[in-house]
Parts: C-alpha cells; structure tokens; sequence
C-alpha cells in the first residue's frame, strides 16, 4: 500500500487568470510530468479531490466572502453568455474565470480528503497538487492569486472535527501567508513557522500579531545554507515544545534560485532537507501526519523538480 497520498483534479487546470499570467495551468502539467518520468507517481495513492462543503470552508472564511465569491462567479457566467470577457479582476494580479469557483472548491477539497484519509489511517500523508493557491486568501477576501485558504480550513477542520488539540502550519513559500496568519493569528490550538523575503509582497509579516506565529523575515538572496540554520535555531525548538499532532505545508517552491518571482536562494536539495526536517517531527509527535498544499512555484522546470524532491521525502522514496 502507498501510505504518500497525492491529490489533484481536472477542476484545477480550468481555473487560469489570463494570457501569461504566472499562476498558470502549466505548473501542474510541469509536475505531473516530471513525477511520471521519474516513477514518482508508480509510489503514490492517487486520488481525486472532491469540492469542499461550504461549511467546511466557512471554519476560516466569513460568509459574505463565499458568497461574494459564488455571486461574482454566477454574474460573470453571464456575462460571458452574452458575449463578455472571460475574466473578472479581483485585484491588479488575482482574477476569476467561470471555473474558479469549482477550482478553488478542489483545492480545499483536497486538504480536508487528505486530512481525513490520514486520520483514517488510510494514508501516512499526502501531497495536493491543486490551483488556486491559498495562503494569501484571507477570512474575507481573496488576493494574491489566492481565494480560499486550503491549509488554513484543513488545519480548523482537523481541530474540529477530529478534537487535536494542536496543528502546526509549516509555510515555505518565498511571500508570506498573511492570509493564514489573518485566520490564525490568536488561535492558540495552531502554530505557524514560515520564513519569507523581506520587505515583499504582500508587505507584511514583520510585526508579532501573536504568539502563536513565528514567521521570520529574512532579505532577498538568502542562501539555502541560511535558511537551513534559521530553521534549526527557530523552527525546531518551536515545533518540539508545540508537539503538534498533525502539520500542515504550504508548500510554496518560489524561494527557488531560479524562480523570478522572488530573489531566495534555495534549491530542491534544500526543499528535500526542509520536508526531512519537518517529517522527523512528525514522525516524532504527529503519528508521521501531514497534509502538504502546493503554493507558490512560478518557474515550471524548478517548481516540478523541487515538488519532486519534496514528495520523495514524504513517501520515502
Ligand atoms: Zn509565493
């Protein structure tokens, strides 16, 4: 039995914002490419993400927020009957088109499936490969190419419905998830560790909103090695004294060297060595469980190479 679950649907191609707009549908073509020519998939239990309840999407995001989100979606639908453009802009960079609704449904749909599966026992952890993105999605609006926050409404449903008494979120992306830390922030049953360049967009993270957020900014062309010590000396200790029975990635790849989108240094070698790290303290208090979301990651020959190395170390492989 493959105990590495990997999540995705067809849904999540469908959603794109626009002629060569970075958060493309190409970035999951890239990985599942490179996880067939690899034989990465052959060691994993695919399955498909069902679309999340709303009221599972509502443990982190205000009602008026979903419902603005179907509303605009319906309005553009028919709009785009009548002849309209495809797209509706949200903000400068995020926008929908008549599929992102469902999309973003998959993606969160994926982390509460993987979320269960691994409570069932049925997996050790699981892999989403799933667009929209989350972790900028704030409790009442979306942004940053982001609409619900996938870690974000898994972590609150594993707390609620499975009673943990603590979850950890784990966010490598090279932006910080002020998204979750605007639904998290003073939620003492959840810890969250990130790094992030520093000053970037979305231009926060460097204040301490609360005590259960550790995000470290650090500035642009930060090497690997760095990083690596930061996480040893901040993270580690955290993690240890938090004892957190389930752990949540958002796993974003655009701290990669060769990734435009940010100016980091890392390479998949040292996503591989961050996934070792945080999968030894699962190993160590969370019966081995996480549920690890696709972020960010906009060069698609580095993004489908690190989610390569970071799934190899989940599954073991
Ligand atoms: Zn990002």
């Amino acid at each position: 039995m493959n105990k590495t679950g990997y999540y995705t649907h067809r849904d999540c191609w469908k959603h794109e914002m626009g002629h060569d707009h970075p958060e493309c549908p190409a970035r999951l073509d890239a990985i599942e490419d490179r996880l067939l020519m690899t034989g990465v998939s052959d060691a994993l239990d695919r399955r498909e993400a069902p679309t999340a309840a709303l009221a599972d999407v509502e443990l982190a995001h205000d009602r008026m927020h979903i419902a603005a989100l179907r509303g605009l979606t319906d309005r553009l639908v028919d709009e785009i009957q009548a002849g309209g453009p495809p797209h509706a802009q949200l903000d400068q960079d995020t926008s929908i088109n008549a599929f992102t609704w469902q999309a973003a449904l998959r993606s969160a749909g994926a982390a509460l499936a993987a979320t269960d599966a691994i409570m069932a026992g049925e997996l050790e952890n699981a892999f989403c490969a799933v667009r929209p993105p989350g972790h900028h999605a704030c409790r009442d609006k979306a942004m940053g190419f982001c609409f619900f926050n996938n870690v974000a409404i898994a972590a609150r449903y594993a707390l609620e419905r499975y009673r943990l008494q603590r979850v950890a979120i784990v966010d490598f992306d090279v932006h910080h998830g002020n998204g979750t830390e605007n639904i998290l922030a003073g939620d003492p049953r959840a810890l969250m560790v990130s790094f992030f360049q520093h000053p970037f967009y979305p231009y926060s993270g460097d204040q301490h909103p609360a005590d259960n957020m550790l995000n470290i900014p650090v500035p642009a062309y930060t090497r690997g090695m760095d990083l690596r010590e930061i996480i040893e000396m901040m993270w580690i200790p955290r993690l240890e004294a938090f004892k957190p029975e389930m752990i949540f990635i958002s796993a974003g790849f655009d701290a990669h060297r060769e990734d435009d989108m940010g100016q980091l240094g890392l390479t998949e070698q040292d996503f591989a060595w961050i996934t070792l790290r945080i999968k030894d303290i699962a190993r160590r208090f969370s019966k081995g469980r996480i549920v690890s979301c696709l972020e960010g990651g906009y060069n698609p020959a580095a993004l489908a190479r690190s989610v390569e190395a970071h799934v190899r170390v989940l599954a073991d492989l």
